[in-house]
């Protein structure tokens, strides 16, 4: 760096080294230093991009350590191109033409402590402050007059304020009344506080000085006393003056009502948003296809960014935000299609026919229960998957019990009939084991070998499996994450199956892909996802649902008790008829090791008291693999009666000769986890129940679980949970990777995102990107980078 900077690069340099303490050297703290050295270069150059850095470094000593990196970025980004300046010096009148590379600080109406509190909110650029959209609009275009008012009715008005008093009432209250008059009448406000000194009585009279134009909002009430009208509490908004040309934005329209921190008016917010869009809205061009902006009478770019912000009317408001959210949806589902293209393409394989008495028909033909038509269906869409030269990327979703493993098995099959080797990996060793024994059972009679791959399995019995795969003389492996070890080596992998698709990650999924020339994968899960979030979460891949049960499956009876006596005695009932009950208890404060401590003490004192005729057995997630396994073993070979554990309980886990599941503190549970774990039951033609235990009295609660009662169907179920909790919390951290929405609303806007999906797909099909460069270059709804210093 040139001379002028050598010091600060030197401070910088010591300060990143220390992580960001802001370090003290022998006279100054860093950030005062820095903070000197920036106003000089400001008395210097009167420009406002180092003013901006004095509040940066004014605010340092008290900020979070992103923070602190961010104000480090951004000086040495500011150092940077004050090195290599742009041909032309940007000033107020000579701004860049293109909004995303405009600071902030240049915008009318935006002094550098505004951009420091804009940039706090991740706004850097004029184009990141035109696309931040208003989280609501309030409409104060329909003003009454002040003698039209009702007893009831919801208003707005706008007038003077003609007088103020305030005082404590003889009940101890603090009280103002404001009188506001307009040209039809008058009518009086009223504040409560507690009750107040004087000193402070004066300052709230002086909020509300005479003669100032208010805008009010609130409901009319009848005061009992004299009969009058008044409005209790309302919101309002002192105007100076009602010519302010300001107040255009303020008042009288639908007026945009803006995220902020509570330091940053919001009256500086429209107008500078206002000049943003004067100075730049000619900037905006089309980025959907003219021919879609036509078919779904979409507004133009420019004008939906406009009226998204200062609408016109509510008519124009939703058609702006109807215009954006479908492009924003749009530009997703494009880009995720594009992708699944394009792995398709990548991962072109020899299409698959399988035989008229080959080994999938007679094994369809094998079975000693008919397909239900969903499975029929998903094994069709499968089949014909393979008939394909691209490569199969599908995702099976399907309730708990709905026999998704039926239909991989014929799909395994399908590669298997084709020479090709079968592989199945699943999350833990319980469900491997489970997937293994049933593998064996349909498949061994047909003559072909299954082999089981775990971390737990002795070396020679591997080594011996290893070369039975290399060989080609095991037909289809099943495992958990052993099967993606470096020596698990396949002769002629063709069929891959990952169940519980969501617990493994990506790279681990695609090193098993890897280990094959061409391979078709099927994904299974049994956590339903909204079909509308799927899309956006699995959008390069083909959804199959399975949203049928087996026939002869009773619907599992589920109650809400809060009576432990009732509980304990259905319990006991049904061990009496030869069947078994699981107990489980929630993660108590995010601690596995205080859930595995209550749970054992709860299990100690069933087995002492209650249940002492009983065998109780207990799983939690502090034991070691080995003795889960164990556990699980006993439980299925009905050594146990009784299996109190966490939720550890696996999902997948098959004992069908349990028919009790009570969930102990229900309330504690997201709707979709009670519903998987609900899905341990009912696995069988057995009547099974779900007692959900809660003494909580909190009628939403209550609402919540009645739903649970109400159906057994995991999509309905987890449409409710993603309704009442949100995405983020409906999928969890482990699951999430949903794409930040700029305006979108993936609960609200599900209609919009089908059709944003129908229209991406006709496009692919129709047209290629590379004649829409707008499209093909745009990443999101916002199409230039957000962040200004990420660069
Ligand atoms: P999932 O993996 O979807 O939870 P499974 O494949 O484990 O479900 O199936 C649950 C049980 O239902 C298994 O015992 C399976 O043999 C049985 N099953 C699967 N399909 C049918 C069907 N069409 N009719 C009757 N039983 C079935
Ligand atoms: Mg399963």
């Amino acid at each position: 760096m040139e001379q002028r900077f050598e010091q600060i690069k030197q401070a910088v340099e010591v300060e990143v080294k220390y992580s960001y303490i802001n370090i003290q050297g022998k006279t100054q703290s860093f950030s005062k230093f820095i903070y000197s050295k920036m106003k000089e270069e400001y008395k210097n150059s009167k420009n406002p991009k180092w003013k901006i850095l004095m509040e940066y470094f004014d605010h340092y000593g008290t900020e979070s350590l992103i923070a602190r990196k961010r104000a480090i970025k951004r000086l040495i980004r500011v150092i940077k191109d004050e090195l290599n300046p742009k041909k032309e010096e940007v000033t107020e009148n000579n701004l860049p033409k293109n909004p995303s590379e405009t600071d902030v600080c240049y915008i009318k109406g935006i002094g550098p402590k505004i951009a420091y509190k804009l940039n706090k909110l991740g706004i850097f650029t004029a184009n990141d402050l035109m696309y931040y959209f208003p989280r609501k609009h309030i409409d104060y275009s329909n003003i009454d007059k002040i003698s039209n008012l009702k007893e009831g009715m919801t208003t707005t008005i706008l007038g003077y304020i003609k007088s103020t008093q305030a005082f404590n009432s003889k009940n101890g209250l603090g009280i103002c009344k404001v009188v506001v008059q307009d040209e039809t009448g008058s009518i009086t406000l009223n504040f409560f506080m507690a009750k107040a000194g004087r000193y402070l009585l004066e300052r709230v009279k002086s909020q509300f000085p005479k003669n100032s134009a208010i805008m009010v909002s609130g409901i009319v009430k009848l005061n009992s006393y004299d009969g009058k009208l008044t409005i209790d509490k309302p919101t309002y908004n002192i105007i100076e003056t009602l010519e302010d040309e300001n107040n255009s934005l303020n008042m009288g329209r639908i007026v945009p009502i803006y995220a902020l921190s509570e330091s940053l008016n919001i009256k500086t917010m429209r107008k500078a948003m206002f000049n943003c869009l004067e100075l730049f809205k000619n900037s905006i061009t089309n980025v959907i296809p003219d021919y879609l902006i036509k078919k779904h009478n979409l507004l133009d770019k420019k004008e939906a960014m406009c009226e998204i912000h200062f609408p016109q009317n509510m008519e124009m408001l939703e058609r702006a935000r109807f215009s954006l959210v479908f492009e924003e949806l749009f530009i997703i589902q494009l880009k995720l299609l594009e992708q699944r293209e394009k792995t398709k393409k990548e991962l072109a394989t020899v299409p698959l026919k399988i035989k008229e008495d080959g080994l999938v028909m007679n094994f369809i033909k094998s079975l000693p229960f008919e397909l239900t038509s969903a499975q029929k269906h998903a094994v069709n869409e499968i089949l014909n998957d393979l008939t394909k030269e691209e490569a199969m990327q599908r995702l099976l979703q399907g309730d708990v019990g709905s026999g998704k493993t039926v239909v991989a098995t014929i799909f395994l099959l399908a590669g298997v009939e084709s020479g090709y080797q079968g592989a199945m990996m699943a999350p833990t060793e319980i469900l491997a084991r489970q997937h293994y024994n049933n593998l064996v059972e349909w498949l061994t009679p047909m003559g072909l070998k299954v082999g089981l791959f775990l971390g737990s399995s002795g070396k020679k019995m591997r080594s011996v499996m290893e070369q039975d795969l290399i060989n080609g003389q095991m037909h289809i492996a099943v495992g958990t994450h052993a099967l993606i070890q470096n020596n698990v080596e396949f002769n002629n992998l063709g069929a891959i199956v990952i169940d519980e698709q969501h617990r493994f990650g990506v790279k681990q999924r695609s090193k098993l892909t890897k280990k094959s020339l061409a391979p078709q994968t099927l994904t299974m899960t049994a956590t339903p996802i909204p079909r509308t979030l799927a899309f956006t979460l699995h959008g390069d891949l083909d959804l199959t649902i399975i949203d049928e049960m087996p026939l002869g499956r009773k619907p599992i009876k589920t109650y809400l008790k809060t009576n432990h006596r009732e509980i304990y005695s259905l319990i006991k009932d049904e061990i009496k008829n030869g069947h078994q009950a699981y107990i489980v208890y929630p993660l108590i404060e995010e601690s596995e090791t205080l859930s595995a401590k209550a749970a054992t003490k709860e299990a100690k004192r069933l087995q002492e008291t209650v249940f002492s005729d009983y065998k109780v057995g207990l799983l939690h997630g502090k034991l070691k693999n080995d003795e889960k396994e164990e556990v699980m073993r006993k439980f299925k070979n009905k050594e146990y009666d009784i299996l109190v554990s966490t939720t550890v309980v696996e999902v997948g886990v098959d004992v069908k000769n349990a028919t009790v599941m009570v969930i102990e503190n229900a309330e504690r549970f997201g709707l979709s986890q009670l519903h998987q774990l609900r899905g341990r039951v009912g696995r069988s033609d057995l009547q099974s129940y779900c007692i959900l235990s809660s003494s909580s009295k909190q009628p939403e609660t209550l609402e919540r679980l009645k739903v649970m009662e109400e159906t057994n169907n995991g999509f309905i179920i987890a449409e409710k949970d993603l309704e009442l909790r949100g995405p983020g919390d409906f999928l969890g951290v482990r699951q999430s990777g949903l794409p930040e929405f700029l305006i979108a609303d993936i609960i609200k806007d599900t209609k919009t995102l089908e059709l944003a999906r129908y229209e991406a797909q006709n496009f692919l099909k129709e047209f290629s990107l590379d004649d829409y460069p707008n499209l093909k270059s745009a990443e999101s709804l916002n199409s230039t980078d957000k962040d200004l210093l990420s660069a």
